[in-house]
């Protein structure tokens, strides 16, 4: 059935959001409605309004919620009326040939679920009636919103739905960065560069997996004192040093794990920079597709240095989102605290400008 939802929209690059009043349709085959109550609000929503993130408008925003299924499309499996659902804008098919070796991010068919839904159409449609694109697939800035399944994780229930949002994409990106493509050993040194919502879950990662040594890297002292909370033993305030690399390096001898989390070519090579023999930088940041980086070609093997990338922390969403959530019941991750503020969708606006402004480890949306 059709739903009339208020949603998050963006209408042209370089301008505000608006708050819509737009229809959703209940779900075709594979697909599945969810009632939506918390979507956190992330940099790359902001990167889809200025058209860093080409996606194109009119958009529906968001790409990390949670929510509880309110209907059920035809041929699905394995979700009923009432599961509570973590949406995941990476697609993942199942079938092909990355998502078998393992590698789901990297799924051949999600490339077909960037703005639409995998079938390359969509369930949102304004007070006109014309089409509205979805963000990463999912669109969930939104208080209802119909997703394929293959963008979807049921969870379990007894975590607050605001909490289990994150792990969408702040606390997967963050933690899945150190946990999955790091591989992190207990005992390692990790620097962490940038803390912003993705930086801060690298630097609990790092201290969930046991690192020794994790120096928080911002020019934000806020942010540095929220790194220490979450786990970093060090603190780098960019105000007060010209050499980040060269500071770390002074401080823990070359780390063994940088995590570049601001998606700049100039940050990756100060996270290389900073490496000891034998380390692994890890770019995390989603740069300008012109951004460029350089090293020390040498480094490579003579100091046998690894520079690699991480998409959505190398998630395995079925099993990642569950994991994390595990985590965080145990005691052994902070969501609770990421939370800053939340907003309710008329607050929308505000929410952007709090993120732009720095002042939030995450702001969310929540829906009554
Ligand atoms: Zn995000
Ligand atoms: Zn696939």
């Amino acid at each position: 059935m059709d739903r009339q939802a208020k949603a998050v929209v963006c209408r042209e690059w370089g301008k505000p959001v608006q708050i819509e009043q737009i229809t959703v349709e209940g779900p075709r085959r594979g697909e599945i409605t969810i009632k939506v109550a918390a979507c956190g609000v992330c940099h790359s929503d902001l990167s889809a309004t200025t058209g860093k993130i080409q996606y194109p408008p009119p958009l529906v925003l968001g790409h990390e919620a949670a929510g509880v299924v309110v209907e059920v499309g035809e041929g699905v499996e394995g979700f009923s009326e009432g599961d509570h659902v973590v949406s995941s804008f990476i697609s993942m098919c199942g079938k092909c040939r990355q998502c078998v070796r393992g590698h789901p991010v990297l799924c051949e068919n999600a490339r077909k679920a960037m703005f639409t839904l995998p079938d390359g159409t969509v369930r949102t449609r304004d007070s006109q009636g014309e089409p509205l694109n979805v963000f990463g697939a999912c669109g969930v800035m939104a208080e209802y919103a119909t997703l394929h399944v293959d963008n979807c994780v049921k969870v379990a229930e007894d975590v607050p739905l605001q909490n289990a949002a994150l792990v969408g994409c702040a606390v997967m990106t963050g933690v899945g960065a150190v946990f999955n493509t790091a591989g992190l050993e207990p005992g390692s040194r990790a620097a962490v560069f940038g803390i912003g919502g993705v930086g801060l879950n690298a630097v609990q990662g790092c201290a969930t997996a046991g690192a020794e040594m994790i120096v928080a890297v911002d020019n934000n002292p806020k942010k540095l004192a929220m790194a220490r909370e979450f786990g970093a033993t060090h603190t780098i305030d960019l105000n007060e040093v010209d050499d980040a690399a060269k500071a770390i390096r002074k401080l823990t001898g070359g780390v063994d794990y940088a995590f570049e989390c601001v998606g700049a070519g100039a940050v990756v090579e100060q996270a290389y920079k900073s490496l000891g023999r034998g380390g692994t930088a890890v770019v995390v940041g989603v740069a300008d597709p012109k951004d460029k980086t350089s090293i020390t070609t040498l480094t490579l093997p003579a100091d046998e240095r690894t520079l690699k990338g991480s998409w959505l922390g190398s998630a395995r969403p079925q099993h990642d989102f569950p994991r994390l959530l595990g985590l965080y019941r145990a005691g052994k991750l902070k969501l609770d605290e990421l939370i800053t503020q939340t907003y309710s969708i008329g607050e929308a606006v505000q929410a952007f400008d709090d993120m732009i402004s720095g002042k939030n480890a995450r702001g969310v949306i929540v829906f009554d």
